[in-house]
């Protein structure tokens, strides 16, 4: 039993996750304030302000016996939200030190459990200068110079490729449904025994809410568009072909136009050339790993051989970039089984790959079977490690990444191009540099108030059978996000 005792409940989640960095639990109890630690695993923080300064003081207790301690003293900053941001960031370092030192093990990205951080470093940046950035990274949130070195590098690849916060806008599309569910699946992907019969209501809804997509892109410029998913090539042809027609109106000038194919077991000669007539530009076929008997434990329903397939139709499409993903971590798998997947799909010339660190969602089939089957977190490490190195040394970079809950050994997934190919959604969607009008089932629409530093967002009912019945509901939700208000602003600033 892991129990935490902080006399700040605003924390409470954001200790939480620190201290799942080092303990391998879901549940953590809370404790009221001064209660003394009991039998099992305890943390027990406080936090105090005076004279300008915040102080944080963790302890570790195991059977209600101290077994480590950390304090941690800042500036406690000015204004509101910067006084709050020092003083989360301050409890947060000290569970973690105290942690570090009870356990002995310093986490690749330290006390950083957020999962953007080459979005805060670039804002550090822009805050302290890079010198300021970079020792707020390794010598406050102890960082290791590995990832350190690894975020800077995608901050400075990002150069040049960000979106005007003002005027610039995606737009994303959602269908969520997939043929069969991933064992570590945690999207809104609706398999055919759900889906059966209700696909076209669906297109019906989703189409009644792209009608409004005109009056909501006016006076913007729409950047990139997205069709994802579930797998958007799950649907059938006619109504693959009515939301990427529809997708390519609205994107008509756009920078780039993806479809998510995603799982070979979807993609057909046919779906093929709708997705490209349509003008769109790039395209992933995924596979996770090469290994069939992987395949069939993580629930994918498709073959190595059907993955081959797949991407040689693709290839042969003309597509300006095809993606694939890949998962590091998977049951089953030694190092030399990831390198091996890896180093076949570089033999493909694909012009993206994006290297996944396996998170073990609440809501997967992993996160009640498969435990004892998973490769360590070390040697999940080890294989993120190879990638990059196999990846660099054939000319690919990382341009995007970023971090999830759950994450195995607290690493990341990261996006690689070569060619000048990154995928700018991508790099919108991570950095949240642009806002994000999004369509369809589960879809999270983002406004961005790049003076004010502020985002706002609109989400989209992830249920399907609610989503079918309201569609009416999440227009009003977007033009409550992106209305008049925003017209106005605009005005003011011209
Ligand atoms: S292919 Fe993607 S959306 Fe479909 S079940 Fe697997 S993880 Fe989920």
């Amino acid at each position: 039993m892991t129990t935490l005792n902080t006399d700040t409940p605003a924390f409470f989640s954001d200790i939480c996750e620190v201290i799942r960095l080092f303990v391998d639990t879901r549940k953590i109890a809370r404790t009221e304030a001064g209660d003394t630690p009991g039998q099992g695993f305890c943390v027990l923080h406080s936090l105090s302000q005076t004279d300008g300064m915040v102080t944080s003081t963790a302890g570790v207790y195991t059977d209600g016996d101290q077994a480590a301690a950390y304090t941690y003293r800042c500036d406690a900053g000015q204004g509101v939200l910067e006084q709050k941001r020092a003083a989360k960031r301050a409890a947060k370092i000290s569970v973690y030190r105290a942690l570090n030192d009870y356990f002995g093990t310093d986490m690749p990205w330290g006390s950083l459990t957020g999962i953007r951080p080459t979005k805060l470093l670039r804002d550090s940046q822009t805050r302290l200068g890079k010198d300021g950035a970079r020792a707020l990274f390794l010598n406050e949130f102890d960082v290791s110079r590995g990832k350190y070195d690894f975020a800077k590098g995608i901050v400075d690849a990002q150069a040049g490729l960000l979106p005007d916060a003002d005027c610039d806008i995606d737009v994303y599309i959602g269908i969520p449904f997939c043929v069969t569910r991933c064992a570590y699946c945690s999207f809104s992907s609706n398999t055919p025994d759900v889906f059966s019969g209700a696909e076209d209501k669906y297109m019906d809804a989703l189409m009644s809410e792209l009608d409004m997509a005109e009056e909501l892109l006016s006076g913007r410029n729409v950047r990139a568009v997205y069709i994802g998913g579930g797998t958007p090539t799950a649907l059938s042809a006619k109504n693959l072909e009515k939301v990427a027609m529809r997708a390519a109106g609205i994107g008509k000038g756009a920078l780039e136009f993806t479809v998510e194919a995603g799982r070979p077991d979807t993609i057909t000669d046919e779906k093929l050339d709708i997705i490209k007539s349509c003008g769109a530009s790039r395209i992933s076929v995924n596979t996770q790993t090469l290994l069939d008997k992987t395949l069939v434990r993580i629930g994918r329903a498709h073959t190595a051989a059907q993955f081959f397939e797949a991407y040689r139709m693709a290839q042969h499409k003309g597509f300006d970039a095809i993606n694939v993903d890949i998962i590091a971590g998977l049951p089953g798998e030694t190092a030399d089984d990831a390198a091996e997947t890896l180093r076949s799909i570089i033999g493909l010339d694909p012009e993206n790959i994006t290297v996944h660190t396996l998170s073990i969602k609440r809501a997967s089939k992993f996160a009640t079977d498969n435990m004892d089957a998973f490769p360590t977190d070390t040697e999940t490490a080890g294989m993120l490690e190879r990638a990059r190195g196999m990846l660099e040394r054939a000319d690919f970079h990382a341009y995007y990444m970023y971090r999830q809950k759950y994450m195995k050994g607290s690493l990341e997934n990261a996006g690689y191009a070569r060619g000048g190919k990154a995928c700018l959604y991508n790099i919108d969607n991570m950095e949240e540099l642009c806002g994000v009008i999004a369509f369809g089932a589960g879809g999270i629409s983002k406004r961005i108030f790049s003076t004010e530093g502020r985002i706002e967002r609109a989400a989209n009912i992830k249920d399907l059978r609610e989503y079918i019945a309201r569609p009416a509901e999440m227009c009003a939700r977007k033009r409550a996000l992106f209305g008049q208000a925003d017209r106005d602003v605009k005005n003011n600033e011209y």
